[in-house]
């Protein structure tokens, strides 16, 4: 697969290390670096995000995510939105306040991007353990607890940013107790 390849990109939300790839530097300026895809994020993240661009830790974004909406190719989300048949944006806040994740449907099967609704595995069993960058904690945890237990509900593969290496697996529940299963 190659950049032009991709024709849409969603980005979970603003931190820095989840919007290094949107775009690239040319002499004429930056360009998108898939250039034939539209990308999406949450208007909420949006307008977080930059209220504060002017401040040392957001000059990322100037770098990163603003110049989408010059170049015209960036859709901001509200609510839960159908990208294609098979995947949907769902709203998923609290780490930030415009956080989303996907759920694909193939088939029969179930899948679900959870991004930074979890950092660390023992979150799955202790989904009240908190996030040092979770903007709004107690809306972290809720959001957390509702998007396990659809994962468990659905049997999903669910995919997690930072469970680095075993970010693949699924929710099981054993008597009551929420682990993470690594394919
Ligand atoms: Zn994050």
């Amino acid at each position: 697969m190659r950049p032009d390849d991709v024709s849409q990109v969603v980005v979970s939300h603003l931190h820095s290390d989840h919007v290094g790839w949107n775009l690239k530097k040319e002499k004429l300026g930056w360009r998108p670096f898939f250039p034939k895809a539209r990308y999406s994020v949450a208007r909420l993240d949006w307008e977080h995000f930059h209220k504060t661009a002017a401040e040392p830790n957001r000059a990322y974004l100037k770098e990163t995510t603003t110049p989408l909406l010059e170049l015209g190719i960036v859709d901001l989300l509200e609510g839960e939105k159908a990208l294609t048949p098979e995947v949907t944006a769902i709203p998923a806040p609290g780490h930030t306040p415009g956080h989303m994740a996907l759920a694909v449907v193939s088939g029969r099967e179930r899948g679900l991007v959870l991004a930074d609704a979890l950092h660390v595995p023992p979150q799955v069993e202790h989904n009240d353990w908190q996030e040092l960058g979770d903007v709004d904690p107690a809306l972290a945890v809720r959001t957390r607890r509702k998007l396990l237990e659809q994962a468990e509900r659905e049997k999903a593969l669910v995919a997690v940013s930072h469970f680095t290496p075993d970010n693949l697996g699924h929710v099981k529940n054993t008597g009551g107790r929420m682990t993470w299963q690594p394919l």
